[in-house]
């Protein structure tokens, strides 16, 4: 949405930049339609002015903050995620991981769809991830799905269960019992054990690779979603060239910015909604 809305406050700001707003016609003194007009592309942002402003436009891109979803779904290469179909899992614990480093932590709600990872763990997981992954550097999740357990309770936890099947019951049927129905096959998968294996089989090489997995399971982020499935924009027009008092622009007067167009995001909670009540309702007022 906001994005958008960028290209086209970019145009006239592009256009008042060379001249004042009003007057854009006929400083040019030509129609428009007769004018050459000149683009200007970035991978965020396309500028467009007549080819006599294309100097000034160029400058304009100085006061833009490169503009990227936000609040967005998270993308994994981890090859278990698409078999576990639309799958929201409540109260887990989550980790940030860019490059060596755990940079954030959330608790909450974490949901797997045909879009990516999402709620509201990974989209607030995706301010900070989504720019990790445009510099290019290594992003992960891990995913601890016992966080009210230490590993030594769950490790307890798993022996009594293991205790009071019967031994000839499956490996599924145990994983049944820790994680939601969606995740037992895939959890098999990622740990390397038949799912039909008898649990007596099971070694406590592979109990322990259980509990380690079920405390962090690792989810490799390799992508976002784009602008399409995304809450709000992040960058845009830099808030150091706008008045706070008023929102007019520092650069070009009578121009006035509110909302997602401007460099502000937030964390979901109607922190965005806030933003664009609030800008607009100062840019609303038209003071000078
Ligand atoms: C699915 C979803 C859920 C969200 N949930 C929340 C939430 O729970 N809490 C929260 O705080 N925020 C939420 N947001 C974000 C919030 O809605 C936005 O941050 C806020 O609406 C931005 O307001 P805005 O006026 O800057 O931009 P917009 O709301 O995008 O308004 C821009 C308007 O300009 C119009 N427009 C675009 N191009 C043109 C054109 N060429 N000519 C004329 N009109 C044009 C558009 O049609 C649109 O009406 C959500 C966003 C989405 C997508």
């Amino acid at each position: 949405m906001g994005a958008r809305a960028i290209r086209i406050l970019l145009l006239v700001a592009a256009l008042a930049f060379a001249a004042p707003a009003a007057a854009q016609y006929y400083t040019w003194g030509s129609d428009p339609a007769s004018l050459r007009w000149h683009a200007i592309r970035t991978p965020d942002v396309r500028i467009i002015s007549p080819d006599t402003a294309s100097a000034t436009a160029l400058r304009t891109l100085r006061y833009i903050e490169a503009v990227r979803p936000s609040l967005t779904p998270l993308v994994t290469s981890h090859p278990q995620v698409p078999h576990m179909g639309r799958l929201l899992l409540r109260n887990v614990r989550a980790a940030l991981w860019i490059d060596d480093e755990a940079v954030r932590e959330e608790f909450g709600e974490l949901g797997f769809s045909e879009r990516g990872i999402e709620g509201a763990v990974a989209l607030r997981m995706s301010r900070d991830a989504v720019d990790a992954l445009i510099e290019g550097r290594r992003v992960k999740l891990v995913v601890d799905l016992k966080p009210a357990l230490t590993e030594e309770v769950l490790r307890e936890r798993i022996r009594r269960e293991v205790a009071e099947m019967a031994p000839t019951e499956l490996f599924a049927e145990l994983l049944r019992k820790l994680v939601p129905k969606p995740m037992v096959i895939p959890l098999a998968e990622e740990l390397d054990i038949h799912s039909r294996s008898y649990v007596e089989k099971i070694t406590e090489a592979q109990f322990e690779r259980l509990v380690k997995v079920l405390k962090g399971l690792v989810l490799p982020v390799t992508d976002y979603a784009p602008f399409e499935y995304a809450v709000v924009t992040a960058g845009g027009v830099r808030c150091d060239e706008v008045n706070p008092y008023t929102m007019e622009s520092l650069k070009v007067r009578g121009l006035y910015f509110a909302g997602e167009v401007l460099d502000l995001d937030a964390n979901t909670g109607g922190y965005n909604l806030q933003i664009a009540f609030s800008t607009g309702r100062l840019a609303g007022m038209l003071k000078k």
